[in-house]
């Protein structure tokens, strides 16, 4: 017996049961074994399985060892930060990810100042957003309270709006998919105080017609509660009327609105959504 089979199972990482269950298989390993150490493989071939089924419409077997690893990502040092891959498209300093306005920059805050929307000079398509935001002290009422939004692609707008103690229309409150869908709750904070938007963005995809072939999904969580749960947008981003695709490259900007209103905004970065191939 392997002197690894004698340690308590528990104390094991759950990763490595495959491996001591198929070494200590009846009919012997599938793979050589030699020189591998308790839970460090040699070699990818050794790592999983290669005499399983293949998982349907891919080239993986079942527990395939050669499958590719993801990538190592650490993740931020605190909830809200940036994992180690993440594009940083703020952070309190520099305004450089950025084209349009400028917007201001006040104790390390981004600042809407008149100057107009902005938007990433780099371009993404499925992606990760992480962004902060702050209300000014409240000056008028619906959407005149705290008014930005962040558009995907520059045309696919998550609302950004004051609703604490603040009615509107619900398809243009805080967190809504504006003109589509209200957020499933108002999980709004007082102005004055920083809220999260955390967004799962996955891009259209359009035919060689045109047309849309898969719509874009977003998921999201304000302030860490979900409000969109792989929810479909209808289209493009409209006031006032229903929205439609329109056929548009794979990856767009991420923009900001300035909608008249002081907003601030702070911590924000981008993680491109790709799996290893
Ligand atoms: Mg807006």
């Amino acid at each position: 017996m392997k002197t690894f089979l004698l340690l308590p199972l528990a104390t094991l990482p759950l990763a490595t049961l495959p491996l001591l269950l198929l070494r200590s298989a009846a009919s012997g390993p599938v793979h050589a074994s030699a020189g591998a150490s308790l839970g460090v493989a040699a070699s990818d071939d050794e790592l999983g399985y290669q005499n399983t089924p293949l998982l349907p419409g891919t080239k993986w077997h079942v527990h395939d060892g050669l499958r590719p690893q993801p990538q190592v990502v650490t993740p931020g040092a605190r909830p809200g930060g940036a994992p180690s891959d993440a594009t940083v498209l703020f952070d309190g300093s520099s305004t450089e990810a950025w084209k349009g306005g400028p917007w201001d920059i006040k104790e390390g805050a981004l600042v809407v100042n008149g100057k107009g929307g902005i938007e990433t000079v780099e371009h993404f398509g499925d992606c990760q957003l992480h962004i902060e935001w702050r209300a000014p002290a409240p000056e008028g009422k619906g959407q005149h309270r705290g008014n930005s939004g962040v558009f995907f692609f520059g045309i696919y707008e998550i609302q950004i709006l004051d609703c604490f103690e603040n009615r509107t229309y619900p398809d243009g409150m805080a967190a809504a998919l504006y003109g589509q869908q209200p957020p499933m709750v108002n999980a709004c904070t007082a102005p004055g105080t920083w809220q999260t938007y955390d967004i799962l963005f996955r891009a259209p995809r359009f035919g060689d017609d045109g047309a849309v072939a898969s719509p874009a999904v977003v998921t999201v969580l304000h302030n860490g509660v979900a409000v969109h749960h792989g929810e479909a947008l209808i289209g493009a981003t409209q006031h006032q009327k229903v929205a439609t695709y329109k056929a548009h490259a794979a990856k767009g900007p991420i923009a900001l609105q300035d909608h008249g209103n002081p907003m601030a905004f702070r911590n924000i970065w981008v993680r491109e959504l790709t799996r290893a191939e």
